[in-house]
Protein backbone atom coordinates (compact mmCIF):
# COMPACT_ATOMS: atom_id res chain seq x y z
CA UNK A 1 0.00 0.00 0.00
CA UNK A 2 1.08 3.13 -1.17
CA UNK A 3 1.33 5.62 2.60
CA UNK A 4 -0.70 8.78 1.81
CA UNK A 5 2.07 11.96 1.58
CA UNK A 6 0.77 15.41 3.28
CA UNK A 7 2.23 18.40 1.69
CA UNK A 8 3.07 19.79 4.97
CA UNK A 9 3.14 18.14 8.71
CA UNK A 10 2.94 21.11 11.27
CA UNK A 11 4.00 19.54 14.84
CA UNK A 12 2.63 21.48 17.84
CA UNK A 13 -1.00 22.65 18.17
CA UNK A 14 -0.19 25.88 19.78
CA UNK A 15 -0.30 29.91 18.86
CA UNK A 16 2.70 29.42 16.60
CA UNK A 17 0.77 25.92 14.54
CA UNK A 18 -2.44 26.97 14.23
CA UNK A 19 -1.31 30.60 12.78
CA UNK A 20 1.10 28.32 10.29
CA UNK A 21 -2.08 26.53 9.21
CA UNK A 22 -4.71 29.39 9.53
CA UNK A 23 -2.21 30.43 6.94
CA UNK A 24 -1.29 28.17 4.68
CA UNK A 25 -5.11 27.71 4.49
CA UNK A 26 -5.45 31.11 3.42
CA UNK A 27 -2.75 30.76 0.33
CA UNK A 28 -5.03 28.30 -0.95
CA UNK A 29 -3.04 25.13 0.30
CA UNK A 30 -5.51 22.82 2.70
CA UNK A 31 -3.55 19.26 2.16
CA UNK A 32 -1.85 19.54 5.60
CA UNK A 33 -1.53 17.63 9.24
CA UNK A 34 -1.05 19.21 12.65
CA UNK A 35 0.28 16.81 15.52
CA UNK A 36 -0.49 17.54 18.87
CA UNK A 37 1.19 15.57 21.92
CA UNK A 38 -1.25 17.31 24.58
CA UNK A 39 -5.26 16.30 24.25
CA UNK A 40 -6.30 20.04 23.52
CA UNK A 41 -4.81 22.65 21.09
CA UNK A 42 -3.52 26.10 22.67
CA UNK A 43 -0.28 25.06 24.12
CA UNK A 44 0.91 27.96 26.56
CA UNK A 45 -2.92 29.03 26.27
CA UNK A 46 -5.57 27.78 28.37
CA UNK A 47 -8.37 29.57 29.48
CA UNK A 48 -10.40 27.40 32.64
CA UNK A 49 -12.86 29.23 34.50
CA UNK A 50 -12.81 32.14 32.77
CA UNK A 51 -9.01 32.16 33.80
CA UNK A 52 -5.69 32.53 31.66
CA UNK A 53 -3.22 30.38 33.26
CA UNK A 54 -1.03 30.73 30.02
CA UNK A 55 -0.79 34.01 27.91
CA UNK A 56 -2.89 37.00 28.66
CA UNK A 57 -1.89 40.95 27.64
CA UNK A 58 -0.57 41.98 24.85
CA UNK A 59 0.21 45.51 23.73
CA UNK A 60 -0.59 48.33 20.55
CA UNK A 61 2.95 47.16 19.59
CA UNK A 62 1.96 43.52 19.09
CA UNK A 63 0.85 44.23 15.62
CA UNK A 64 0.59 40.45 14.14
CA UNK A 65 -1.83 39.82 17.81
CA UNK A 66 -3.87 42.90 16.88
CA UNK A 67 -4.15 41.79 13.37
CA UNK A 68 -4.81 38.69 13.62
CA UNK A 69 -7.48 39.38 16.04
CA UNK A 70 -8.72 41.76 13.60
CA UNK A 71 -9.20 39.63 10.86
CA UNK A 72 -10.83 36.89 13.36
CA UNK A 73 -13.20 39.21 14.72
CA UNK A 74 -11.97 38.23 18.02
CA UNK A 75 -12.90 41.80 19.76
CA UNK A 76 -10.00 43.09 22.78
CA UNK A 77 -10.18 44.84 26.00
CA UNK A 78 -8.39 46.79 28.47
CA UNK A 79 -6.94 45.23 31.49
CA UNK A 80 -8.74 46.44 34.24
CA UNK A 81 -6.13 49.02 36.79
CA UNK A 82 -8.75 51.65 37.93
CA UNK A 83 -8.47 52.48 42.21
CA UNK A 84 -5.39 52.10 44.45
CA UNK A 85 -3.13 49.16 43.64
CA UNK A 86 -0.76 47.76 46.25
CA UNK A 87 3.12 47.40 46.37
CA UNK A 88 4.26 45.17 48.86
CA UNK A 89 8.64 45.69 48.56
CA UNK A 90 9.61 44.46 51.67
CA UNK A 91 7.99 42.29 55.02
CA UNK A 92 9.10 44.71 57.12
CA UNK A 93 7.50 47.45 56.00
CA UNK A 94 4.16 48.59 55.48
CA UNK A 95 2.63 48.35 52.18
CA UNK A 96 2.39 51.32 49.32
CA UNK A 97 -0.58 52.11 47.25
CA UNK A 98 -0.59 53.98 44.10
CA UNK A 99 -2.87 54.52 41.61
CA UNK A 100 -2.28 53.84 38.32
CA UNK A 101 -1.72 56.93 35.33
CA UNK A 102 -5.14 57.51 33.48
CA UNK A 103 -3.43 58.49 30.09
CA UNK A 104 -0.98 55.92 30.28
CA UNK A 105 -3.37 52.91 28.54
CA UNK A 106 -3.34 49.49 30.54
CA UNK A 107 -2.14 46.45 28.16
CA UNK A 108 -4.87 44.50 26.52
CA UNK A 109 -6.76 40.92 26.91
CA UNK A 110 -8.67 39.33 24.68
CA UNK A 111 -12.66 39.62 24.87
CA UNK A 112 -13.70 35.45 25.64
CA UNK A 113 -9.56 35.25 26.77
CA UNK A 114 -6.85 34.12 25.02
CA UNK A 115 -8.96 30.40 24.45
CA UNK A 116 -11.18 33.02 21.84
CA UNK A 117 -8.10 33.30 19.93
CA UNK A 118 -6.91 29.58 19.96
CA UNK A 119 -11.15 28.71 19.24
CA UNK A 120 -11.47 30.92 16.09
CA UNK A 121 -8.12 29.57 14.56
CA UNK A 122 -8.64 26.20 15.13
CA UNK A 123 -12.26 25.48 15.01
CA UNK A 124 -12.15 25.66 10.71
CA UNK A 125 -8.99 22.95 11.05
CA UNK A 126 -10.79 20.19 13.95
CA UNK A 127 -10.50 17.20 11.37
CA UNK A 128 -6.77 18.29 10.41
CA UNK A 129 -5.65 17.94 13.70
CA UNK A 130 -4.57 15.25 15.74
CA UNK A 131 -4.08 15.15 19.07
CA UNK A 132 -2.75 13.17 22.01
CA UNK A 133 0.23 12.28 18.94
CA UNK A 134 3.36 12.63 19.98
CA UNK A 135 6.00 13.24 17.40
CA UNK A 136 9.45 11.07 18.45
CA UNK A 137 11.24 11.32 15.35
CA UNK A 138 11.95 13.41 12.04
CA UNK A 139 12.95 11.38 9.38
CA UNK A 140 14.12 12.39 5.83
CA UNK A 141 12.86 10.53 2.59
CA UNK A 142 14.18 10.44 -1.22
CA UNK A 143 10.29 12.87 -1.42
CA UNK A 144 9.64 14.45 2.10
CA UNK A 145 9.86 13.29 5.19
CA UNK A 146 8.63 10.56 7.71
CA UNK A 147 7.21 11.89 10.99
CA UNK A 148 7.36 9.26 13.37
CA UNK A 149 4.77 9.38 16.60
CA UNK A 150 3.89 7.46 19.46
CA UNK A 151 1.29 6.00 17.67
CA UNK A 152 1.21 6.06 13.84
CA UNK A 153 3.89 7.59 11.11
CA UNK A 154 2.84 10.34 8.92
CA UNK A 155 4.57 11.40 5.94
CA UNK A 156 4.69 14.56 4.16
CA UNK A 157 6.76 16.81 1.61
CA UNK A 158 7.16 19.00 3.94
CA UNK A 159 7.56 19.75 8.31
CA UNK A 160 6.90 22.78 10.28
CA UNK A 161 8.46 21.86 13.40
CA UNK A 162 6.89 24.42 16.19
CA UNK A 163 7.48 22.89 19.78
CA UNK A 164 9.91 25.01 22.07
CA UNK A 165 13.67 24.31 20.86
CA UNK A 166 14.66 22.93 23.83
CA UNK A 167 11.71 20.11 24.07
CA UNK A 168 12.25 19.44 20.21
CA UNK A 169 15.71 18.04 21.30
CA UNK A 170 13.67 14.92 22.30
CA UNK A 171 12.90 14.51 19.17
CA UNK A 172 14.90 12.41 17.23
CA UNK A 173 16.46 13.92 13.50
CA UNK A 174 17.86 12.00 10.79
CA UNK A 175 20.04 13.25 9.32
CA UNK A 176 21.34 14.63 12.65
CA UNK A 177 20.59 18.61 12.82
CA UNK A 178 24.16 20.57 12.42
CA UNK A 179 25.79 20.69 15.88
CA UNK A 180 25.32 24.35 16.25
CA UNK A 181 21.89 23.70 16.25
CA UNK A 182 21.33 21.27 18.78
CA UNK A 183 23.66 23.46 20.77
CA UNK A 184 21.37 26.28 20.44
CA UNK A 185 17.97 24.07 20.77
CA UNK A 186 19.38 23.20 24.17
CA UNK A 187 20.25 26.79 25.67
CA UNK A 188 16.99 28.37 23.99
CA UNK A 189 15.15 28.88 27.58
CA UNK A 190 11.21 27.97 27.16
CA UNK A 191 9.61 31.27 27.96
CA UNK A 192 7.57 31.54 31.33
CA UNK A 193 7.73 27.21 31.84
CA UNK A 194 8.87 28.10 35.04
CA UNK A 195 5.81 29.95 35.78
CA UNK A 196 3.56 29.22 38.41
CA UNK A 197 -0.07 30.85 37.85
CA UNK A 198 -3.11 31.52 40.59
CA UNK A 199 -6.77 32.00 39.62
CA UNK A 200 -9.59 32.40 42.05
CA UNK A 201 -13.38 33.21 40.86
CA UNK A 202 -15.58 35.20 43.23
CA UNK A 203 -18.97 35.13 43.67
CA UNK A 204 -18.49 39.45 43.78
CA UNK A 205 -16.01 41.49 42.83
CA UNK A 206 -15.57 42.92 46.57
CA UNK A 207 -11.84 44.76 45.45
CA UNK A 208 -13.24 47.11 43.04
CA UNK A 209 -16.51 47.99 45.54
CA UNK A 210 -13.38 48.70 47.97
CA UNK A 211 -11.79 51.23 45.06
CA UNK A 212 -9.01 48.05 44.52
CA UNK A 213 -7.32 47.81 40.59
CA UNK A 214 -7.06 44.04 41.92
CA UNK A 215 -2.95 44.65 41.27
CA UNK A 216 -1.06 43.30 44.04
CA UNK A 217 2.61 43.56 43.12
CA UNK A 218 5.95 42.67 45.04
CA UNK A 219 8.60 39.68 45.23
CA UNK A 220 8.99 39.66 49.09
CA UNK A 221 5.22 37.97 49.05
CA UNK A 222 3.66 34.56 47.87
CA UNK A 223 2.23 36.05 45.13
CA UNK A 224 4.68 38.07 42.95
CA UNK A 225 2.34 40.06 40.70
CA UNK A 226 -1.41 40.06 41.14
CA UNK A 227 -4.51 41.37 38.51
CA UNK A 228 -8.08 42.00 38.24
CA UNK A 229 -9.30 39.39 35.66
CA UNK A 230 -13.18 39.69 35.42
CA UNK A 231 -14.32 38.91 32.42
CA UNK A 232 -14.66 41.86 29.62
CA UNK A 233 -18.67 42.07 30.40
CA UNK A 234 -17.48 42.42 33.98
CA UNK A 235 -20.25 39.12 35.07
CA UNK A 236 -17.22 36.94 35.82
CA UNK A 237 -15.49 37.87 38.58
CA UNK A 238 -11.61 36.67 39.12
CA UNK A 239 -8.35 37.54 40.32
CA UNK A 240 -5.22 36.10 38.46
CA UNK A 241 -1.54 36.28 39.18
CA UNK A 242 2.16 34.54 39.54
CA UNK A 243 2.80 32.59 42.80
CA UNK A 244 6.33 33.39 44.33
CA UNK A 245 8.44 30.72 42.84
CA UNK A 246 9.82 30.49 45.97
CA UNK A 247 6.93 28.15 47.35
CA UNK A 248 7.14 25.71 44.18
CA UNK A 249 8.40 22.85 46.34
CA UNK A 250 6.51 23.75 49.67
CA UNK A 251 3.19 21.34 50.09
CA UNK A 252 0.28 22.28 48.01
CA UNK A 253 -2.22 22.89 51.05
CA UNK A 254 0.94 25.07 52.36
CA UNK A 255 1.21 27.02 49.62
CA UNK A 256 -2.98 27.64 48.89
CA UNK A 257 -2.84 29.02 52.27
CA UNK A 258 0.13 31.00 52.18
CA UNK A 259 -1.67 32.65 49.08
CA UNK A 260 -4.85 33.08 50.73
CA UNK A 261 -3.75 34.78 53.55
CA UNK A 262 -0.89 36.97 51.64
CA UNK A 263 -3.78 38.33 49.57
CA UNK A 264 -6.31 38.61 52.36
CA UNK A 265 -4.20 40.87 53.98
CA UNK A 266 -3.52 42.99 50.92
CA UNK A 267 -7.29 42.92 49.52
CA UNK A 268 -9.61 41.83 52.58
CA UNK A 269 -10.94 38.89 53.69
CA UNK A 270 -13.35 38.23 51.61
CA UNK A 271 -10.70 36.61 49.51
CA UNK A 272 -11.08 33.42 51.42
CA UNK A 273 -14.78 33.21 50.21
CA UNK A 274 -13.63 32.46 46.88
CA UNK A 275 -16.03 30.14 44.24
CA UNK A 276 -13.16 28.14 42.96
CA UNK A 277 -8.92 28.53 43.30
CA UNK A 278 -6.83 26.83 40.66
CA UNK A 279 -2.60 26.80 40.25
CA UNK A 280 -0.74 25.93 37.50
CA UNK A 281 3.07 24.85 37.33
CA UNK A 282 4.44 25.15 34.07
CA UNK A 283 7.31 23.69 34.67
CA UNK A 284 5.62 20.41 35.63
CA UNK A 285 4.07 20.26 32.48
CA UNK A 286 5.94 18.04 30.61
CA UNK A 287 4.38 19.23 26.88
CA UNK A 288 6.02 22.57 27.94
CA UNK A 289 9.03 22.27 30.32
CA UNK A 290 11.50 19.59 31.17
CA UNK A 291 13.40 18.88 34.28
CA UNK A 292 16.81 20.88 33.81
CA UNK A 293 14.67 24.18 33.78
CA UNK A 294 15.17 24.24 37.44
CA UNK A 295 18.54 23.25 37.75
CA UNK A 296 20.34 25.83 34.81
CA UNK A 297 19.97 29.05 34.60
CA UNK A 298 19.74 30.23 31.01
CA UNK A 299 19.32 34.05 30.10
CA UNK A 300 16.10 34.43 27.35
CA UNK A 301 17.52 35.39 24.19
CA UNK A 302 15.47 34.30 21.29
CA UNK A 303 15.38 34.48 17.54
CA UNK A 304 18.51 32.81 16.98
CA UNK A 305 19.45 33.11 13.22
CA UNK A 306 19.98 29.29 13.15
CA UNK A 307 15.99 28.89 12.94
CA UNK A 308 15.77 30.95 10.36
CA UNK A 309 17.03 28.23 7.98
CA UNK A 310 16.00 25.04 6.32
CA UNK A 311 17.13 21.39 7.52
CA UNK A 312 16.82 18.71 5.56
CA UNK A 313 17.16 19.67 1.94
CA UNK A 314 14.59 22.36 2.59
CA UNK A 315 12.07 19.89 4.11
CA UNK A 316 11.75 21.53 8.07
CA UNK A 317 11.91 24.73 9.16
CA UNK A 318 10.99 25.57 12.31
CA UNK A 319 8.64 27.70 14.37
CA UNK A 320 7.33 29.02 17.37
CA UNK A 321 7.59 31.97 19.54
CA UNK A 322 11.32 31.06 20.90
CA UNK A 323 12.37 31.19 17.13
CA UNK A 324 11.56 34.62 16.93
CA UNK A 325 13.19 37.52 15.76
CA UNK A 326 10.58 39.87 16.84
CA UNK A 327 8.68 39.86 20.33
CA UNK A 328 10.24 36.32 20.76
CA UNK A 329 8.77 34.52 23.82
CA UNK A 330 5.44 36.47 23.18
CA UNK A 331 2.40 35.57 21.42
CA UNK A 332 3.48 37.99 18.65
CA UNK A 333 6.46 36.27 18.36
CA UNK A 334 4.38 33.06 18.34
CA UNK A 335 2.31 34.81 15.60
CA UNK A 336 5.09 36.73 13.02
CA UNK A 337 7.14 33.42 12.99
CA UNK A 338 4.09 30.93 12.30
CA UNK A 339 3.39 33.07 9.41
CA UNK A 340 7.01 33.72 8.37
CA UNK A 341 7.81 30.22 7.84
CA UNK A 342 5.43 29.58 6.10
CA UNK A 343 5.92 32.32 3.46
CA UNK A 344 9.51 31.02 3.67
CA UNK A 345 8.24 27.70 2.17
CA UNK A 346 5.61 29.14 -0.71
CA UNK A 347 8.86 31.03 -1.83
C1 LIG B 1 2.24 31.38 32.37
C2 LIG B 1 2.44 32.03 31.03
C3 LIG B 1 2.11 33.35 30.87
C4 LIG B 1 2.31 33.98 29.62
N1 LIG B 1 1.90 35.27 29.47
C5 LIG B 1 1.99 35.85 28.25
C6 LIG B 1 1.40 37.13 28.02
O1 LIG B 1 0.75 37.69 28.90
N2 LIG B 1 1.57 37.68 26.78
C7 LIG B 1 2.25 37.04 25.77
O2 LIG B 1 2.37 37.60 24.66
N3 LIG B 1 2.77 35.80 25.96
C8 LIG B 1 2.64 35.19 27.17
N4 LIG B 1 3.10 33.91 27.34
C9 LIG B 1 3.81 33.27 26.22
C10 LIG B 1 2.83 32.69 25.18
O3 LIG B 1 2.00 31.77 25.82
C11 LIG B 1 3.64 32.02 24.07
O4 LIG B 1 4.42 32.98 23.40
C12 LIG B 1 2.81 31.31 22.99
O5 LIG B 1 1.63 30.75 23.47
C13 LIG B 1 3.72 30.26 22.36
O6 LIG B 1 3.08 29.61 21.29
P1 LIG B 1 3.87 28.50 20.46
O7 LIG B 1 2.91 27.92 19.52
O8 LIG B 1 5.14 29.08 19.96
O9 LIG B 1 4.33 27.42 21.55
P2 LIG B 1 3.43 26.43 22.45
O10 LIG B 1 2.20 27.12 22.88
O11 LIG B 1 4.33 25.89 23.50
O12 LIG B 1 3.01 25.30 21.42
C14 LIG B 1 3.79 24.17 21.13
C15 LIG B 1 2.88 22.98 21.04
O13 LIG B 1 3.66 21.82 20.73
C16 LIG B 1 3.13 20.73 21.46
N5 LIG B 1 4.16 19.69 21.60
C17 LIG B 1 5.23 19.66 22.44
N6 LIG B 1 5.97 18.55 22.22
C18 LIG B 1 5.34 17.87 21.21
C19 LIG B 1 5.63 16.65 20.52
N7 LIG B 1 6.72 15.91 20.79
N8 LIG B 1 4.77 16.23 19.54
C20 LIG B 1 3.66 16.98 19.22
N9 LIG B 1 3.37 18.16 19.84
C21 LIG B 1 4.20 18.60 20.80
C22 LIG B 1 2.72 21.36 22.79
O14 LIG B 1 1.80 20.56 23.51
C23 LIG B 1 2.14 22.68 22.34
O15 LIG B 1 0.75 22.61 22.10
C24 LIG B 1 2.89 33.25 28.56
C25 LIG B 1 3.21 31.90 28.73
C26 LIG B 1 2.96 31.29 29.95
C27 LIG B 1 3.27 29.82 30.11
Amino acid sequence: MTEKISEYIIIGAGLSGLTSAYYLSKSGITDFKILESRDRVGGRIVTRDGIDFGATWFQTHHEEVIALLDALGVEKHHQYNEGKSVLVYSTMAPEHYFENDPDTPSAYRMKGNSQALIHALAKPLSEKIKLNTNVVGIHETENGVKVETDKETFFAKKVIVTIPPLIATRISFSPELPPEVNETMKKTHTWMSNAIKVGLTFKTPFWRAKNFSGMVIGQVGAVTELYDHNDAENSHFALMGFVNEGLRDVSEENRKQRILNYLSKYLGAEVIDYLTYEEKDWSQDKHTSCETIKSIYMSPSYGNPVFAKSFMSGKLRFSGAETSPIHGGYMDGAIYSGINTVKKFLG
